[in-house]
């Protein structure tokens, strides 16, 4: 390869940019050099792309959200989407790409990759919902900027002895309220993949933790099941104690990242270049088992993954 076209695409993730910083840097390292495409693969349609060098990614490393801009593009799932797409890349010079995004945006690599363009997806979303790898750029600061937010909310909700529920975000998957549950000690965890929907049972806890004397009761609700505000009226209506939802929302997405996002997100630019210099195409970086490996992106497309058995008892045993 001798030019590498950068994009962010989907939910923006804190800890992006210094993975474009990332890939930046190690292009120029290798000689190479680099374009950057603003606003995903719309950006890529309307051919918004910029030259970029060591400098355009100057003091962007602390900054949460994506210099680059980021958006969801209905043109680039059809056929003449991605065929513009890729002759637009050829019409630029770009030989490489490095698409950093979710599970959408890596069909779309795929994509690319199949029409001559080798294209290296690395995994930013908030979510973790990416099965081939243990982490995800953004995750650690949204679980942070949940924790914090959570232990306020806990602070007022137990001077007024009240019941809290706190959804957090994590669309189907049940991450970030697994973490925030055990990390903000939460009597109760309600995870998309795991919950039954008894909520006389959660009623009956908070009737018996209040017998108990416990002055509040933090529920921590995985936006996959939502409904938040409905469950607190019938959670008040149920138990006669005072119950309040949060919904977080898009405060997780936002933030300087924390120092593991901007460490993780600048050693998966970097192998995403490597990859690129080794003439690899159609692959995604990842983490797990302790190492930064890479996959095939269909192979890793298929791949399914859930919420630890072993973790999920723990936190189980601790609400109570
Ligand atoms: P997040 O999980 O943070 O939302 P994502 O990458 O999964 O990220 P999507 O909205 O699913 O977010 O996908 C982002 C973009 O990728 C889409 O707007 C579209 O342009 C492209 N994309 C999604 N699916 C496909 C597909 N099957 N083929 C080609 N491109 C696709």
């Amino acid at each position: 390869v001798k030019t590498i076209g950068i994009l962010t695409s989907g939910g923006d993730a804190p800890g992006m940019n210094a993975a474009i910083r990332s890939v930046v840097r190690s292009a120029i390292h290798h000689g190479l050099k680099v374009k950057g495409i603003m606003r995903g693969y719309a950006g890529l349609l309307e051919e918004e792309i910029v030259d970029m060098d060591s400098h355009s990614v100057s003091d962007i490393i602390s900054r949460g959200g994506t210099i680059l801009y980021t958006a969801r593009c209905k043109e680039f799932t059809t056929a003449e989407g991605q065929k513009k797409g890729a002759e637009i890349c050829k019409k630029h010079g770009i030989d490489g790409m490095v698409i950093i995004g979710g599970d959408g945006s890596f069909m779309g690599a795929g994509k690319l990759s199949a029409l001559g363009i080798n294209t290296i997806g690395v995994p930013g979303t908030i979510d973790l919902d990416i099965a081939c790898t243990d982490y995800t750029i953004g995750f650690d600061t949204s679980i942070n900027t949940a924790m914090q937010a959570i232990d306020k909310i806990r602070d007022t909700s137990t001077s007024h002895e009240r019941c809290s529920i706190i959804e957090v975000m994590g669309r189907r998957a049940g991450y970030i309220a697994l973490w925030c549950g055990v990390a903000n000690g939460a009597e109760e965890i309600l995870l998309p993949e795991r919950y039954d929907g008894d909520e006389q049972a959660i009623i009956n806890r908070i009737i018996e933790s209040r017998k108990r004397g416990k002055k509040h009761y933090i529920i921590v609700n995985a936006e996959g099941i939502g409904h938040s505000s409905s469950m607190a009226s019938r959670i008040e209506a149920a138990t006669g104690i005072e119950t309040r939802a949060t919904i977080l929302g898009h405060m997780q997405r936002g933030g300087s990242p924390t120092c593991k996002d901007r460490y993780y997100a600048s050693i998966m630019g970097a192998k995403a270049v490597e990859l690129l210099v080794e003439g690899k195409s159609n692959r995604l970086v990842a983490y797990k088992n302790g190492a930064f490996v890479d996959y095939d992106i269909q192979e890793a497309l298929q791949m399914k993954k859930d919420i630890s058995s072993e973790q999920y008892a723990i936190a189980q045993l601790l609400v109570r």
